[in-house]
């Protein structure tokens, strides 16, 4: 495989090789277990507490803040499921949004089936929510809105300030997906004045099955997994060590590299957007031209399905996303493209395509290069596309 060609980066980024290497020693010598009494295991228990530094640098907030998780979508989880559990007595009314990652969504889907209400908000053609809508949807039930950074498909950047103002004056709990914007936007939760964000070290050059729950000092909420006590009582279960010394280092080396990333990425971007606009008619773009993610593209192309550009995309070598990689499996739309209000057809033939560290101009160009061909290619064999 050739890492050129890796156009996924939303779905999963590899994992750095500096990381790799802060990780090696604990699945070596380093064994032990960071609860026990002996010296080895305090080294242990030490490094941990670094890493956790290094990640509450990343956002912006103490170290105890921090509690580590078996993934982005156990934060989402224990977040929302966690929150309301605790303040079930003082009402049942959640607000999250329509573009949410299942994550978010089927967690509200199960609070739904167990005595709890929810309001999805709408999105408009960006995806972005609309403050009045979100203004008008709080009830003196509302215990939590739980509404996105950015967005894993289209890549839209909420205005994540102004809606914790909200939450904030309305004295309502406010919860952020941050899987996406972590590592790629500068994030202060003290500034932002979130309480709960997630976050997910795969999606930041660290490893698969670690992920993070940022809460606020004070915050109480129920945990989901309960046995020894680890994580100060809200995630039972003797850490993933490496893996937490992993994200350590991922967060590191995103505090360093953020912002000289974006600047070499964001032209990639921009160049992957005006040479296919040129070189293919009856395009749309679904990233925000705006509000967006500098690293995400998400285009419909017209009269031909996602699934199959993305086989002869494969079969080229290249690797893209259509929808998100969570529902690939099914043949459903992405529920992100309706809501901002495409047509079935227009969704189905999707292409994300989304960029990270080991991104080239070399592999861009190939991408400009094949693409158009391919789509001709698929057009030309579509019974509802004009060859006139
Ligand atoms: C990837 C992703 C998740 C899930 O994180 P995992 O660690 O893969 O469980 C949640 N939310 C968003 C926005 C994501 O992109």
């Amino acid at each position: 495989m050739n890492i050129n060609n890796y156009f996924d980066y939303n779905a999963t980024t590899p994992t750095d090789a500096r990381v790799f290497e802060a990780m090696e020693d604990f699945y070596k010598e380093k064994f032990h277990n960071p609860s026990s009494f002996y010296r080895e295991a305090g080294v242990v228990a030490n490094e941990i507490e670094n890493a956790r530094e290094n990640i509450a640098k990343l956002i912006n907030c103490k170290p105890d803040e921090i509690f580590f998780t078996g993934s982005g979508t156990e934060s989402d989880n224990l977040a929302i499921i966690g929150t309301v559990r605790k303040l079930k007595d003082k009402g049942n009314h959640i607000i999250t949004s329509k573009i949410e990652h299942p994550a978010v969504l089927e967690s509200c889907k199960y609070l739904e089936k167990n005595g709890f209400e929810v309001t999805y908000l709408t999105v408009d053609r960006d995806g972005l929510i609309n403050l009045e809508d979100l203004k008008k949807a709080i009830k003196s039930s509302t215990l939590l809105i739980s509404i996105m950074f950015a967005n894993n498909e289209i890549g839209v950047i909420q205005p994540i300030k102004e809606i914790a103002d909200i939450a904030k004056n309305n004295k309502i709990l406010f919860h952020t997906d941050a899987v996406q914007a972590v590592g790629k936007l500068k994030i202060d939760v003290k500034d932002l004045g979130v309480d709960l964000l997630s976050l997910s070290s795969h999606k930041i050059y660290g490893v698969k099955g670690i992920g993070v729950l940022y809460k606020k000092k004070g915050l109480r909420i129920e945990p989901l997994i309960f046995g020894g006590g680890h994580e100060n009582g809200l995630r039972a279960g003797t850490e993933n060590v490496a893996g937490i010394i992993g994200t350590g280092k991922a967060a590191e080396i995103a505090m360093e590299e953020m912002e000289t990333e974006e600047l070499r990425i964001k032209p990639l971007r921009e160049k992957i957007i005006k040479e296919l606009f040129e070189k293919i008619p009856e395009l749309i773009l679904n990233s925000s031209a705006t509000n967006c993610l500098y690293n995400t593209i998400n285009i419909s192309i017209k009269h031909i399905e996602g699934e199959a550009i993305l086989a002869l995309l494969d079969a080229h070598g290249m690797s893209f996303s259509s929808g998100s990689a969570c529902s690939s499996k099914s043949l459903d739309p992405s529920h992100v493209l309706l809501a901002i209000g495409l047509e079935h057809a227009e969704a189905h033939g999707s292409l994300r395509i989304s960029l990270g560290k080991y991104s080239t101009e070399e592999g861009v160009n190939k991408l400009i290069e094949v693409l158009p061909p391919v789509v001709e290619r698929l057009r030309s064999m579509s019974p509802f596309w004009n060859k006139g």
